[in-house]
């Protein structure tokens, strides 16, 4: 039997049809990733650190059989599905897609990929 644990990911967008973005990013999330247990209302933030579009914000619960590590590879992907562009420029920049792993469980996780709880999701509005 696998063993199921609730991890709260927050997802922003501010390219493209942002809306569409986000539905099709929870999509692929129901589909590769767990079952989605809760998702929040649709907040619109101004960006943050660089002069681009508002993003389109929400968080969602999820319960998942994958482990951290493995969770924010497939997160990754399903950025790269939906164009998301890595470059190597440092900093904020516009995206079409962003997804951060604010919890897992009640785990405290701080490798070389991997901080949880989320550095920055005390200073996000739209995840309190
Ligand atoms: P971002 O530009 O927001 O997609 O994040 C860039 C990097 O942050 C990724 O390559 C991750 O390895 C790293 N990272 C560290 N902690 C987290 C987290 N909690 N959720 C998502 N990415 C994280």
């Amino acid at each position: 039997m696998q063993i199921l644990r609730n991890t709260y990911l927050s997802l922003g967008s501010n390219q493209g049809n942002k809306l569409d973005t986000l539905q099709k990013a929870i999509n692929l999330i129901a589909e590769k990733i767990g079952n989605i247990v809760k998702i929040s209302a649709i907040y619109k933030t101004a960006s943050w650190g660089f002069k681009s579009d508002d993003f389109f914000n929400c968080c969602i619960q999820v319960t998942t059989g994958l482990n951290p590590e493995n969770l924010l590879y497939k997160l990754q992907q399903i950025e790269l599905l939906l164009g998301r562009n890595r470059t190597s420029k440092n900093g904020y920049q516009a995206r079409t897609i962003d997804i951060d792993i604010l919890l897992f469980e009640n785990e405290i996780i701080f490798s070389k990929n991997l901080m949880v709880p989320h550095k920055e999701m005390l200073n996000r509005n739209f995840v309190m």
